[in-house]
C-alpha cells in the first residue's frame, strides 16, 4: 500500500475532486431534467385519461407523492453513485500514485547513493513515457560521472607515481649532501637543478593537459603564417639533431594559406613531435617536418602537417595517444619523457579543432599526421 506522500495526497485529492465535481454536475442536471419532465409526463396522463378536473381539487395528490417517491429515488442514486464515483477515485489514485511515485522514490534513492560517492547505482524502470526516458537520462548521467570519476583517480594515481621518483633522487641527493657523503659541488647542484627542471617541466604539462581535457584552456586563435613559427621550432632542434648526426628538414610550400591557430600552442604540438622524433630515431636517420594544404571536400580545407622519422617505429598505435603511455615501461622519465607528450599534443589540436594520427612500423619510423583549421 502507498504511502500519503505528497504526491499521492495531491493525485487523491485532484481524483477526488473530479469524481464529486462530475457527480454533482451529472446530478443538477439530472434533477432539472426529471422533474420537468415528470410533470409533464403526470400532465399528459392525467388529460389522457379525462380527469383534468381532479387538479383543480387536489385529486392529484398521489401522483404529485409518486414524483416525489421518484425524485428521492433519484436523489439516493445520486448519492450512492457519488460515493462508489469517490471510492473509484480514491482507489485510481492510489492505484496510479503507485505507478508514478514509485519510479520516483527509486530515482531520489539512487540519486542519494550518488551524491554518497556509489556511481555504479542504476535505477531500471523500463516505462516508454517521460519517467523512463529521465531514468534513462539519470543512468547517462551516472555512467558519466563513473567514468569521470575514474578518469580523475586514475589521473591521481599516474601523476603520484611520476612525481614520486624524481622527489626521491632529488632527496637521496640532498640528504647524501647534507650527510656529507658527495660535496655540493657545481657538478652535483647542477644534477640537483636538472631534477628541479624535470619536475616543473612535469607539472607545467600536467597542468596544460589537465586543462585542456576540461575544455578550459584559452586559445588565442589568431590567423597565423605558420611558416616562420614552423621554421622557430625546427630551428630549436637543428643542434641536438647535429649532435645525434640526424638530417632534420623542413618543407612548407609557396603561399601557404594563413592558419586559424594559437601560435604558441602551435610551437608545442610541433615541438612535443620533433622532441619524439628525436629520441626515438638512431644516429644518422632523418626527420622530415612537412606542411601542406590538407586535400579535404571543399568546406573541410585545412592545413596538413607531419613529423616523419626514420626511428624504431612501434607498433602499440592504439594507446599512443593516451596519457602516461610509454611503449616500454621500463624506461623512466630521464631516458624517455613523461608519457603526457602525444597526450598534449592530441589535446591542443583537438581543442583547435584539428585531428591527429600516426603511421608507424617496427623498425622502419614513424610519420605523425595532424590538421588546423584555415582562416577565413
Ligand atoms: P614520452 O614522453 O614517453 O615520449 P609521449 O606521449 O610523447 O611520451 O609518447 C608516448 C609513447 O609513444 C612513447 O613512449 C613511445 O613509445 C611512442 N612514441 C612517440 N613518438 C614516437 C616516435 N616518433 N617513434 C616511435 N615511438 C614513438
Amino acid at each position: 500500500m502507498p504511502k500519503f506522500t505528497g504526491l499521492t495526497l495531491k493525485l487523491t485529492l485532484a481524483f477526488v475532486a473530479v469524481a464529486v465535481a462530475g457527480i454533482v454536475i451529472v446530478g443538477l442536471l439530472v434533477k432539472r431534467a426529471t422533474a420537468a419532465q415528470f410533470s409533464s409526463y403526470l400532465e399528459q396522463i392525467a388529460r389522457m385519461r379525462g380527469m383534468s378536473r381532479m387538479w383543480g381539487k387536489g385529486g392529484m395528490g398521489w401522483l404529485g407523492g409518486a414524483e416525489q417517491n421518484f425524485l428521492q429515488r433519484i436523489d439516493e442514486s445520486l448519492w450512492l453513485a457519488g460515493a462508489i464515483a469517490v471510492a473509484a477515485a480514491v482507489l485510481l489514485s492510489l492505484l496510479l500514485s503507485r505507478q508514478i511515485v514509485a519510479p520516483l522514490r527509486r530515482l531520489t534513492l539512487a540519486a542519494e547513493r550518488i551524491a554518497r560517492g556509489d556511481f555504479s547505482h542504476r535505477v531500471s524502470i523500463s516505462s516508454r513515457d517521460e519517467l523512463g526516458e529521465l531514468a534513462q537520462a539519470f543512468n547517462a548521467m551516472a555512467k558519466t560521472l563513473a567514468e569521470n570519476e575514474e578518469v580523475r583517480r586514475n589521473l591521481v594515481a599516474d601523476t603520484s607515481h611520476e612525481l614520486r621518483t624524481p622527489l626521491a633522487v632529488l632527496q637521496g641527493k640532498i640528504e647524501a649532501m647534507l650527510d656529507g657523503v658527495i660535496m655540493p659541488t657545481p657538478d652535483n647542484l647542477a644534477s640537483l637543478h636538472g631534477e628541479v627542471l624535470l619536475l616543473s617541466r612535469l607539472v607545467a604539462d600536467l597542468h596544460t593537459l589537465t586543462l585542456a581535457e576540461a575544455g578550459r584552456l584559452k586559445l588565442n586563435l589568431v590567423p597565423t603564417n605558420l611558416e616562420e613559427v614552423a621554421r622557430r621550432v625546427v630551428d630549436s632542434f637543428r643542434l641536438p639533431a647535429e649532435e645525434k648526426g640526424i638530417v632534420l628538414s623542413l618543407h612548407i610550400p609557396p603561399d601557404l594559406p594563413r592558419a586559424l591557430v594559437d601560435a604558441e600552442r602551435f610551437s608545442q604540438i610541433l615541438s612535443n613531435l620533433l622532441s619524439n622524433a628525436l629520441r626515438y630515431t638512431q644516429e644518422r636517420g632523418t626527420i622530415k617536418v612537412e606542411v601542406g594544404e590538407s586535400a579535404g571536400g571543399k568546406d573541410q580545407r585545412s592545413l596538413l602537417l607531419s613529423v616523419s622519422d626514420t626511428g624504431i617505429g612501434t607498433e602499440d598505435l592504439p594507446h599512443i595517444f593516451d596519457r602516461f603511455y610509454r611503449a616500454d615501461p621500463s624506461r623512466t622519465r630521464a631516458t624517455g619523457g613523461s608519457g603526457i607528450g602525444l597526450a598534449i599534443v592530441k589535446e591542443l589540436v583537438g581543442a583547435h579543432g584539428g585531428r591527429v594520427w600516426v603511421e608507424s612500423k617496427q623498425g622502419q619510423g614513424s610519420t605523425f599526421y595532424f590538421t588546423l583549421p584555415l582562416a577565413k
